[in-house]
């Protein structure tokens, strides 16, 4: 067997129509070529040279592994609702109308409709979110990492900022506040022990070195036992008293009051605002349930400050996150979030309803049982918080192996496995997906050796 038995690209491309229709001349050449170079080096250690169409079979495999996007739609039943790894919230219908129409045309993304000149983009969703959050200005970025960035690059570069040492979090995703801080170009000036820090340990450590404080929420993680840390009102004070401002990291940060919701208290926004933070700083795409975007309020001086930063430019949002983030917080100043944004749907989904989805997907697939379980918020908001959730509960002898054929659907989907049991959650399945999650447990579970 030598390297002269391979067939030409010619040979090849000669009988590659079917793929050539589908996928242009220029691509179907370059999947040959490459799939020749494999062939070519199979030869070399010895092995065979693949057929002509075995050649052909394998170019049409890399053609369709080029073009099947790596982003793809799944269907999240794993009850984590704001799910980093699958994309955090999903969006509200008005959301989605307001990005598809901006995405389509033009826009008045910088444009002043009555003077027909020059507008500014940092102003779209200012005043909603005023409006919301009683605070005097606002700024939209990229995410809340470039939000919290931003603030501490304009507001502390080259002096120190003081941080509680039970605020140095890592948050998903690498973010770390000693790290931020020292991207920043400020300097982290430690305070306090691991689980408890005074206000007087932040009266020590303010200089005339000191630019800023930081608060950060804790995130994923929770300090109970023997714990104290100063309240953001102390803070301020403190601050005021120094000339120093606090910006406040919210994380995830909540228009809406989670209690209400039978959960622990997650910090919102109108309340760091009212305790006059300088700066208050959050996520788009967490609990607020928009699309990914750093969100900035506070008072119109340090505002403005962080607006003029030549940095801002590097992070600003783009036309399709604010469409869909003005939708969204719209939904909140007509008091219909709970109803509109998905994410506050889920919360607020009670356990019958559930109970009755999880019931008639047991009946649709004929098997597994309802089962009592828990369902979590995440996105860094609510560590050891959860809801109470029925969900179908599907013993089988190999549920990794049933998990991984419900990945590998046409519309993947996404369960838990728990006590050798594949567990898929209603809270965080959208109703209009019900029936391609059918369709897919059942193709899943036909196939043998389930
Ligand atoms: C999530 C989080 C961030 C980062 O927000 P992104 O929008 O993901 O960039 C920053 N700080 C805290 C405390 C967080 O929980």
């Amino acid at each position: 067997m030598t390297l002269r038995d391979l067939p030409s690209v010619d040979a090849l491309l000669q009988g590659a129509d079917r793929l050539i229709a589908t996928f242009g001349r220029t691509l179907t050449t370059q999947a040959i070529r490459q799939n020749l170079e494999a062939a070519r080096g199979e030869i070399r250690r010895g092995d065979g040279a693949p057929a002509p169409e075995e050649l052909l079979a394998r170019t049409a495999s890399t053609l369709e592994s080029w073009l099947t996007p790596t982003l793809r739609p799944v269907i999240n039943a794993t009850g984590v609702i704001v799910h980093t790894n699958l994309g955090r919230a999903p969006l509200s219908t008005s959301a989605q109308h307001a990005m598809q129409a901006v995405a389509a045309g033009y826009s008045t993304l910088e444009y002043e409709l009555g003077s027909g000149s020059r507008g500014d983009r940092s102003h779209h969703a200012e005043q909603l979110l005023t409006m919301l959050s009683g605070a005097e200005a606002a700024l939209v970025v990229n995410n809340n990492a470039a939000g919290v960035l931003l603030a501490l690059t304009a507001l502390a570069q080259g002096r120190e900022v003081l941080v509680s040492r039970t605020q140095l979090i890592e948050i998903g995703g690498g973010f770390r506040i000693p790290e931020i801080l020292q991207q920043s170009g400020a300097t982290l000036h430690e305070v306090g022990t691991t689980n408890r820090t005074h206000l007087r340990d932040f009266e020590d450590a303010l200089s005339e070195r000191t630019a800023l404080i930081l608060r950060a929420h804790h995130s994923n993680f929770k300090i109970v036992g023997f714990a104290t840390e100063p309240s953001l009102s102390e803070l301020v004070a403190l601050g005021g008293q120094h000339e120093v401002p606090v910006l406040d990291d919210l994380g995830s940060g909540s228009f809406l009051d989670t209690t209400l919701y039978g959960l622990g208290h997650e910090p919102m926004v109108q309340d760091s605002v009212r305790q006059r933070a300088a700066v208050t700083a959050f996520s788009g795409d967490k609990l607020l349930g928009g699309p990914q975007a750093g969100i900035l309020v506070g008072q119109t001086a340090v505002i403005e400050q962080l607006r003029g930063h030549p940095m801002a430019r590097a992070v600003r949002p783009d036309k399709l996150c604010l469409a869909a983030l003005l939708a969204t917080l719209q939904h909140y100043a007509q008091a219909e979030a709970e109803t509109e944004v998905p994410v506050w749907r889920m919360i607020a989904a009670g356990e019958p309803a559930l109970m009755q989805r999880a019931e008639a997907w047991r009946q649709a697939v004929g098997q597994g049982e309802v089962v009592a379980s828990r369902s979590t918020v995440g996105g860094g908001s609510l560590p050891e918080e959860s809801l109470p959730t029925q969900l179908l509960a599907l013993r089988v002898a190999h549920p990794t192996r049933l998990a991984q054929r419900l990945r590998q659907l046409a519309l993947p989907i996404i369960a838990r496995i728990e006590d050798e049991r594949v567990l898929l959650d209603p809270r965080t399945v959208l109703p209009e997906q019900d029936e391609a999650l059918l369709a897919g447990l059942r193709e899943a579970l036909s196939e043998k050796a389930g």
